[in-house]
């Protein structure tokens, strides 16, 4: 299976499978929670057919407020492709998915 085309960058339509070489930047909507999800460990708990709106739109904050998660929805999500150096690794790319302030789902590239 081709992986996404060089050059070309994802759309909400774009199944994780795509994208393993990629994280997720997540801010929490209502804590400001901030996390880092690899996309390969979201194509194993999905399906690797998932698409990334379908992904992120199940997307929930897994940080505590007094005893209960917080569970809310985030408030920006952006994929970002890395690339490893060891221990580190340094942004190649970035696509905001959601960002509320802007305006839902906009921001990304129309295939
Ligand atoms: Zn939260």
């Amino acid at each position: 299976m081709p992986e996404l085309p060089y050059g070309s960058l994802p759309v909400p339509a774009t199944p994780v499978w795509q994208l393993k070489g990629w994280l997720l930047d997540i801010q929490c909507s209502r804590c400001r929670r901030h996390t880092v999800l690899h996309v390969s460990d979201l194509v194993d708990r999905y399906s690797p057919e998932a698409s990334v709106s379908e992904v992120v739109r199940r997307l929930r904050c897994g940080g505590f407020r007094g005893d209960n998660k917080c569970r809310a929805k985030p408030s920006r999500v952006n994929l970002v492709e890395v690339s490893y150096h060891g221990k580190s690794w340094r942004k190649l790319r970035e696509v905001v998915v959601v960002d509320v302030q802007a305006g839902q789902l906009a921001a990304m590239p129309k295939d």
